[in-house]
């Protein structure tokens, strides 16, 4: 079975067919990591549906190269349901956890924002570089998945900013936000109830901070016709609760069960 291996758009604009020289992480990967030899058969894809099969044809200590016959676009393993799923920057590992997990569970955009309550706040020249990572993330665990296409992942905006961003774009279906109040009580209104009766194909998502919501920014999200939905009786972690969340829907509304 041919091995997959995520690599920059650039790289698969060569002339088909043509060898491509893999840089160094891709080498790195190629060599150590799946451990392919010359003559192994490898897709390289760009994360962005495009992909380009073909061979390793050379594999030293100094460079990988692969040469491409031919090239297609794939989207065999992207859900009908279109999911934003915006998450309220959380610290540590839990971005990294929600990132890739909803990156296997077939969102098309992550976009992380800040509430009141964000604690974590990435100063503005540090921010490119930590997009770069969640990129990497991303594309890895696209690659993991079989996704040939990874989510677009946004750089943190204010919970306000999104909100106005997405009211524009015209053709989401149904918007939630998982609401737990300063009680540790679920927003009444169940997923279930909302999505049993849903036909939605473009919806929109929102998990809180650790700190949860202030109800000010959930009258705020429904202003912007957001539902306040519960995910149940326990009071989950963020990323927990944004994994189960788009998990539901996708079983619900995608291509999950
Ligand atoms: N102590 C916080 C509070 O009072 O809101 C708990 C926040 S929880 C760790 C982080 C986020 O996950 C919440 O803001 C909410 O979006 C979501 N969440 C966690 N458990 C939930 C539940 N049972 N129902 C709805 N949303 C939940």
């Amino acid at each position: 079975m041919a091995r997959r291996v995520v690599v920059p758009a650039e790289l698969l604009a060569v002339m088909c067919p043509g060898e491509v020289a893999l840089g160094r992480r891709e080498s790195h990967y190629v060599r150590n990591v799946l451990r392919l030899r010359r003559g192994d058969a490898v897709i390289l894809m760009d994360g962005q549906g495009a992909e380009g099969y073909g061979v390793v044809s050379r594999l030293d200590d100094e460079a990988v190269s692969v040469d491409l016959t031919e090239f297609g676009r794939s989207a065999a393993h992207e859900s009908p349901l279109h999911v934003t799923l915006l998450l309220a920057l959380p610290r540590g590992q839990r971005w990294d956890v929600a990132l890739q997990k909803a990156t296997e569970l077939g969102v098309d955009r992550v976009w992380p924002v800040y509430t009141r309550r964000t604690q974590l706040r990435i100063p503005p020249d540090k921010v490119g570089e930590r997009h770069e990572r969640w990129l990497r993330i991303a594309q890895e665990a696209a690659r993991q998945s079989g996704r040939e296409v990874a989510p677009d992942i946004c750089v943190p905006e204010p919970l306000g900013t999104v909100l106005d961003t997405l009211e524009n774009e015209r053709d989401v279906d149904l918007q939630l936000v998982a609401y737990v109040d300063a009680a540790g009580h679920a927003a009444e209104a169940g997923l279930e109830d909302l999505l049993s009766s849903s036909r939605a194909r473009k919806v929109v998502l929102l998990v809180g901070p650790e700190g949860g919501f202030e109800p000010a920014e959930i009258d705020l999200c429904a202003r912007y016709g957001f539902h306040a939905v519960g995910l149940g009786p326990r009071t989950l972690r963020c990323e927990t609760a944004a994994i189960v969340m788009v998990a539901l829907v996708q079983y619900r509304l995608g291509d999950l069960g």
